[in-house]
């Protein structure tokens, strides 16, 4: 049976690999000229179950309207004329409660858990080597109310089975020494020793390679313009290739994965998707001093900036700005991610020759992606995964090949769509592909 995946990002590709295992004839679809050259570029590196406290929580809107005021907030919103943001902004503070964000983690570390293991797993069978690192990651705090307010999040952590344990500056320092010369800012740090990190771009583009050899044939310079559809079933792809032909891809399946996207392919057949772009920066730098560079991963809550090792660069990435499909680097943004970096490891890395990147996060108000099926009965999401489309692209397609092919998955998750409501368990609801 022939499977089209639209999206050639660490989601779609990793989809195409799971697919492929099942046996199904894969061909993926994207308007790139190599995978992974959108939101999966330059991220922050992290496999980070430890992140799994969304944007959308009970101090949220108290620290948004602080924000608000400040030029350099981690956190930007640019409203604009666009019933689409609105519709996303009303979905977010509907689950800033304690209730959505209770359920909201425990989805997000069942996912998150199974999804790292599914990943070494692969990366041990397929011999993927993409800088990683297992010496999980710090986050540490240098405002004394953030830190208490993470306590909670990592509790709840920690009851779904997510390792995320509170510890002293000392014990942070011991952990991640580079922290020294910031001994004077630290407060106290939470650490996962299980949590990851390495270059998803790397990572995607030989996961690609090694399904082109096994067989999926990749489309690239295809932009879709449109998910042709009769009756309850997508009888074609419509797409234009780099020449400015136009083609139509028929398959028996489709999987949309395609980032940020997704809701404006979704939205002429009727399937609203509550998927916001969510801009967010990096940079990468050569290190420049080793006894003064980080090399356990970091997470620096009061700035909402991660920090991984890839080898011997240093990528610092964070940030979001809801502002739409602009991909424009603010420079100043970025340069304040020097300078922190500079502030916290003075001469760790080469700032001279940083280089600068943004990208558009694929959010979801309540931070959790859209996997699973559709009204449509042959198209499929893998979709939507906001911060986390890193850490859990592995789980998420290995489940969704596991649903394509009428097994129940692995894992226990709220998988969308009419087809997940057979292998679903009692603990996991049932989501519609509608705003949440
Ligand atoms: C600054 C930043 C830091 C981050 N840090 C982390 C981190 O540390 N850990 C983590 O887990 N996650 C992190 N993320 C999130 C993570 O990078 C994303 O969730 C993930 O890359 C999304 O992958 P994707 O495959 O869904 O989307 P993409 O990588 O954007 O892939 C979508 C693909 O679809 C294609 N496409 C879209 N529309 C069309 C069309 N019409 N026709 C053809 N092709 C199309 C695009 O070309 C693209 O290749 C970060 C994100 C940002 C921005």
């Amino acid at each position: 049976m022939k499977i089209v995946v639209i999206g050639a990002g660490v989601v779609g590709v990793t989809t195409a690999y799971f697919l492929n295992r099942q046996g199904f004839d894969v061909v993926v679809v994207d308007r790139g000229q190599e995978p992974a050259s959108e939101t999966s570029f330059a991220n922050g590196g992290q496999i980070s179950v430890s992140h799994a406290e969304p944007w959308a929580n009970p101090t949220a809107l108290r620290r948004a309207a602080r924000w608000l005021l400040r030029a350099d907030a981690p956190l930007r919103l640019r409203l604009r004329a666009d019933p689409r943001q609105w519709l996303w902004l009303a979905g977010f503070v509907r689950e800033c409660t304690n209730a959505r964000t209770r359920r909201n983690i425990g989805e997000l570390v069942r996912l998150g858990i199974y999804s790292r293991a599914v990943l070494q797993r692969l990366r041990d069978e397929a011999g993927l080597a993409y800088d990683q690192r297992m010496r999980g990651i710090l986050h540490f705090y240098t405002d004394p109310r953030e830190f208490e307010a993470a306590h909670e999040p990592a509790r709840l952590m920690r009851e779904f089975g997510c390792e995320r344990s509170i510890v002293s500056v000392d014990e942070a320092i011991a952990i991640e020494p580079a922290l020294r010369h910031a001994r004077a800012l630290l407060v106290g740090a939470t650490f996962t020793p299980a949590d990851e990190s390495g270059d998803a771009h790397a990572f995607t583009v030989q996961l690609a390679a090694r399904c082109r050899a096994a067989g999926v044939e990749f489309r690239m310079g295809h932009q879709v313009t449109a998910l042709r559809a009769s009756g309850t079933r997508i009888e074609h792809v419509e797409a234009i290739d780099a020449h400015g032909r136009y083609e139509a891809i028929r398959a028996s399946r489709y999987v949309l994965a395609a980032g940020s996207y997704s809701p404006l392919l979704a939205a002429p057949l009727g399937i609203r998707l509550a998927v916001y772009p969510a801009k967010g920066y990096s940079v990468t730098m050569p290190v420049r001093d080793t006894s003064r560079a980080f090399e356990v991963s970091l997470t620096d809550d009061e700035h909402k900036l991660v920090f991984s090792r890839l080898g011997d660069r240093l990528r610092i990435a964070g940030t979001a700005e809801l502002a739409g499909y602009d991909r424009r680097l603010d420079l100043d943004r970025c340069r304040a991610m020097l300078r922190r970096i500079e502030q916290l490891m003075p001469g760790a890395g080469d700032a001279a020759s940083a280089r600068f990147w943004s990208g558009l996060r694929p959010s979801t108000p309540s931070n959790l992606p859209y996997v699973g099926g559709t009204r449509i009965a042959n198209l499929y999401l893998n979709t939507g995964h906001g911060t986390l489309g890193w850490t859990l692209a592995c789980g998420s397609a290995k489940a969704l090949a596991d649903l394509i092919a009428g097994r129940q998955p692995d894992v226990d998750f709220a998988f969308c769509g009419p087809q997940a409501a057979r292998g679903a368990s009692s603990t996991s609801s049932i989501r519609e592909t509608i705003p949440q």
